[in-house]
């Protein structure tokens, strides 16, 4: 491509609104246009750099025998109530009607879609296993936009859903995929590690996210540099601490007057206890589908410990937009609590869900639900019941790993993709099964495999740039040669740009040729912005046949010849072109 004729328009000042670098770099490079919060168009080399990304994908989803489709982002509501979705779903789902009312929405996802194709097409035992992939337009109207590419309302997104006939089929399945976005994100350039990653209410070792790490990430991943374990903080396990020893004789529960310790510090301060031996209690209310007050929840964990929220709606099995802290006064007049001093005894017509540490320690410290008060020696199973005990813990930096007990430690990551079982959650509800040998019907086993192409672009940058620029990975570059022409007026110079521009093209490298009538600073510093892997300036030696030679990623520039310049090129563009 030649400069001259192409539409970019870099930016020399950062826009105001774009906090992270791949964002800033992204609108400085004019590779991005937004048009409102969350949605942005794609210019020349922004375009090109995500249809490689997706080339990539393309290229390692066919490898795995998987099918490309292309279904509409536009979904009709009744196959989203089939699943129970179309209300549990929140406000994320971006709902539209047609002129006669009948509700749609924009697609954030196509389980349904894709269950929908299969149970239609599908009936014997002989049609599967199958996957079908689709690279599609995704809406989300996001809470909080934010970063660009890598948080927004419209994205682009790689998302393959996987039929077997049944839990083996689909563990191949997983792992085929599970290989595959290895390869996708090596390739990509990435440093990335598949994390252990919630499954919501379905449960089970079910799920992997692809983790890029960069400080910006939103995800926050606990991970053991003694042995694999990598988890999402969502997801991640906690060890129950050591339980109080057998032999620690119960104490006879006791209420002491403790005036004003409405905090865990405050009143372990107060009776002089470690926060160890202190029970915090947290208030919900919860809402149905319809929004409406739906019930209260008091979640109770050991006082230094902090609440998970994904493992408590896990356990309520309930969206996590259907639970919210409580009104202190309305959910005391309900049940007893009182806001600072609640404890598990004493408290009525709302769900207790105690964290699993909790039935293990003896002669506890909690609030009595009386103003100004709380309970010693406070015993599970003597003094308090509950209605669900399970995990409802963080595993913090330094808590003992769930698989090894070595201390654990905290990173951040950018999800770049996830691999999810589905197993029989939506063919059950939607009718999808196959028939066996006897004629037996039995439901699908599903997975679906997601990757965020935007957002792993974006992640690239994250991870490839400095203070100048991006420093695209060869394989996803929106060209991977750029000739600076430094005087287009000179007949020499003008030549051998020319002959190395078409040498490159014809054996198949991507070159930019900077043919502009501009100053040679203003060249040099587009070049920097708009960051090719390869630059070759073609300037003042031209004549003799020699040309500087220089890698966006090191700082040293070479002479060479012509020829050698166009053949040390072809040579990079060809080892690093599949990034493994
Ligand atoms: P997140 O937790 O970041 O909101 P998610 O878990 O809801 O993401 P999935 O439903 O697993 O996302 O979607 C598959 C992939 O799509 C994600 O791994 C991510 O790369 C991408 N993705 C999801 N939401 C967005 C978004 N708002 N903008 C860009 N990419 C997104
Ligand atoms: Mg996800």
């Amino acid at each position: 491509m030649r400069f001259s004729k192409t539409y970019v328009r870099t930016l020399r000042e950062v826009p105001t609104e774009a906090e992270v670098p791949s964002h800033i770099l992204m609108l400085r490079a004019g590779m991005i246009r937004k048009l409102v919060s969350g949605v942005y168009g794609f210019m020349p080399l922004g375009w090109r750099c995500l249809r490689k990304v997706e080339e990539i994908v393309r290229e390692e989803m066919d490898a795995t025998g998987a099918q490309e489709i292309l279904m509409s982002a536009i979904q009709p509501a009744e196959l989203w109530e089939e699943t129970g979705r179309w209300k549990a779903y929140g406000p994320e789902l971006w709902r539209i009607k047609d002129r006669n009312g009948r509700d749609f929405c924009l697609g954030p996802t196509h389980e349904e879609i894709f269950t929908d194709i299969i149970r239609d097409g599908v009936s014997s035992y002989r049609q599967l296993p199958v996957t079908l992939y689709q690279i599609q337009t995704k809406y989300r109207d996001e809470a909080r936009p934010r970063f660009g590419l890598l948080r927004s309302r419209e994205f682009v997104m790689k998302d393959a859903y996987s039929f077997d006939l049944g839990e083996e089929g689909l563990d191949v399945s997983y792992q085929t995929m599970y290989d595959a976005y290895s390869r996708i994100f090596t390739r990509c350039g990435l440093t990335f590690r598949p994390v252990e990653a919630d499954s919501g209410a379905i449960g089970g070792k079910g799920s992997h996210e692809f983790t890029a790490f960069t400080e910006i990430g939103e995800s926050e991943i606990a991970y053991c540099e003694n042995c694999e374990m990598a988890a999402n903080i969502e997801r991640a396990e906690c060890r129950d601490c050591d339980p109080s020893p057998t032999d620690e004789a119960l104490l006879p529960l006791e209420e002491v007057h403790t005036p004003g310790t409405k905090t865990i510090e405050e009143v372990a301060g107060f009776l002089g206890l470690p926060k160890e031996k202190t029970i915090k209690a947290l208030l919900f209310q919860k809402y149905d589908e319809d929004g409406k007050e739906d019930g209260y929840v008091a979640a109770f964990i050991r006082g230094d410990r902090e609440l998970n929220m994904t493992k408590l709606v896990n356990a309520l099995n309930i969206p996590e937009f259907a639970i919210a802290f409580a009104d202190e006064d309305k959910m005391g007049q309900a049940t007893g609590s009182v806001g600072g001093f609640t404890g598990p005894c004493g408290l009525h017509d709302c769900t207790i869900v105690v964290d699993s540490e909790l039935p293990g320690l003896k002669n506890m410290c909690a609030g009595a639900c009386k103003v100004d008060h709380h309970l010693v020696n406070v015993n599970y199973g003597r003094d308090y019941q509950a209605d669900i005990v399970t995990d409802l813990k963080v595993l913090k930096e330094g808590d003992a790993c769930p698989v090894c007990g070595a201390p654990v430690r905290h990173t951040r990551g950018i999800e770049v993709g996830q691999v999810f079982k589905l197993r029989t959650k939506y063919s059950q509800s939607m009718g999808a099964t196959y028939k066996d040998e006897k004629q037996q019907e039995h439901p699908i086993y599903m997975g679906c495999y997601g990757i965020g192409v935007t957002r792993t672009m974006a992640a690239i940058i994250e991870q490839h740039h400095d203070e100048k620029g991006i420093i695209w990975p060869v394989s996803v570059a929106p060209y991977h040669v750029i000739i600076t022409l430094v005087k287009p007026q000179d007949e020499a110079q003008a030549t051998v740009a020319e002959q190395i521009y078409q040498e490159l093209t014809a054996r198949g490298v991507d070159v930019l040729l900077d043919d502009r009538n501009e100053r040679p600073g203003v060249k040099f510093n587009d070049a920097d912005l708009l960051v090719m892997p390869i630059r070759i300036t073609v300037g003042k030696r031209a004549a003799e046949g020699v040309v500087e030679y220089k890698l966006r990623r090191e700082e040293e520039k070479e002479d060479l010849t012509v020829e050698e310049a166009i053949a040390r090129a072809d040579a990079l563009v060809k080892a690093e072109i599949r990034g493994i």
